[in-house]
């Protein structure tokens, strides 16, 4: 399995500013300062010694993750990064050859579906699209959101095959030999997680969820629905203070994260759903804050704790 991510940020889409931009520039020439940089080759070498924070943005784009298992692509939530997806698919398999992709709905707040009236695979009539969802209606609410009044373009325009598989909650389905577990999470409106199972391989999503203002058998339910996850992809987009201050909002913490995930003996934990508030910087500091935290709480612990930044790709 490879996961892919295609947009990590939270509610709405967050692009990097200028003076963000700015702001690492500075950093960078402070550093080169140090640094014999004359040739291409030095500069190059140069750049191998930068810090990751200061090299590429995290991305601005809301909620998406493709999941390739074999030749079959499964993609979680469809956030604005599922444009970029949209056009990364047609580039590599043409407007004439048949595409069928299938799509996991966590939520349908504008972060997780805002992508899909950009998306050009489904205006495309060789793509047949399987939407999952636990949700009810979705076709309505995807109707709802390109209703002529909000976008130019409505949903049966998009000339697509598209299914809408109801999945009930706690349930399992298997796709070929991928095996996708469902779960109910901790959000405004309801939200749902899923587990992927394949060749002895577990890839979580679960986004959108709050855990703070849970009782302990509810957060075991958790833990074990996460138990034992090569990935787990998680919402992360509170520090510690916001997490005690925004009780309610549905949302969580990397510190949290940790706690579930050392319980869980997840491996990968990518932190998810970066705050539009937050720029890159203010991401990689709740990161510091929380590695310091596992490594005071958990120092023997087998967690390898990261931010999900586009473009990223995990093999497991
Ligand atoms: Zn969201
Ligand atoms: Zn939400």
């Amino acid at each position: 399995m490879i996961a892919k991510f295609w947009g990590v940020r939270g509610s709405i889409p967050a692009p990097p500013t200028s003076k963000e931009v700015k702001f690492k520039m500075l950093r960078l020439l402070e550093q080169a300062a140090n640094h014999d940089i004359s040739t291409p080759a030095k500069r190059e070498e140069f750049l191998q010694t930068v810090d990751e924070k200061l090299l590429g943005v995290l991305g601005g784009n809301t909620s998406c993750v493709e999941l390739r298992v074999e030749d079959k692509i499964f993609i979680f939530d469809m956030g604005s990064g599922l444009r970029e997806l949209g056009q990364y698919l047609i580039n590599k398999v043409g407007n004439s050859e048949s595409l069928e992709l299938h799509i996991f709905i966590g939520h349908t707040h504008w972060d997780h579906i805002q992508g899909f009236p950009f998306f050009l695979p489904a205006y495309n009539s060789k793509t047949t699209i399987n939407f999952y969802h636990l949700h009810p209606q979705l076709k309505e609410r995807l109707d709802l959101q390109q209703d002529f009044r909000f976008f130019p373009v409505s949903l049966d325009y998009m000339a697509s095959k598209r299914t809408y598989n109801q999945l009930q909650v706690d349930s399992e389905i298997t796709i070929g030999k991928v095996k996708i577990k469902t779960i109910e999470l901790n959000h405004p409106g309801k939200a749902f997680g899923y587990r992927v199972e394949y060749c002895g391989k577990t890839f979580i999503y679960a986004s959108d969820s709050e855990y703070s203002n849970l009782p302990p058998e509810r957060i075991n339910k958790y833990i074990d629905f996460y138990k034992d996850a090569d990935l787990l992809v998680f919402d992360a987009p509170y520090s510690f203070n916001e997490e005690l201050e925004k009780i309610n909002w549905g949302h969580s913490s990397a510190l949290v994260g940790i706690d579930i995930s050392v319980k869980a003996r997840v491996k990968h934990l990518a932190l998810f759903h970066h705050a539009p508030e937050n720029d890159d910087y203010e991401v990689f500091k709740l990161l510091d804050t929380a590695l310091h935290y596992k490594q005071r709480n958990y120092p023997l612990a087998n967690l390898n704790v990261f931010l999900a930044r586009e473009g990223m790709e995990i093999n497991l």
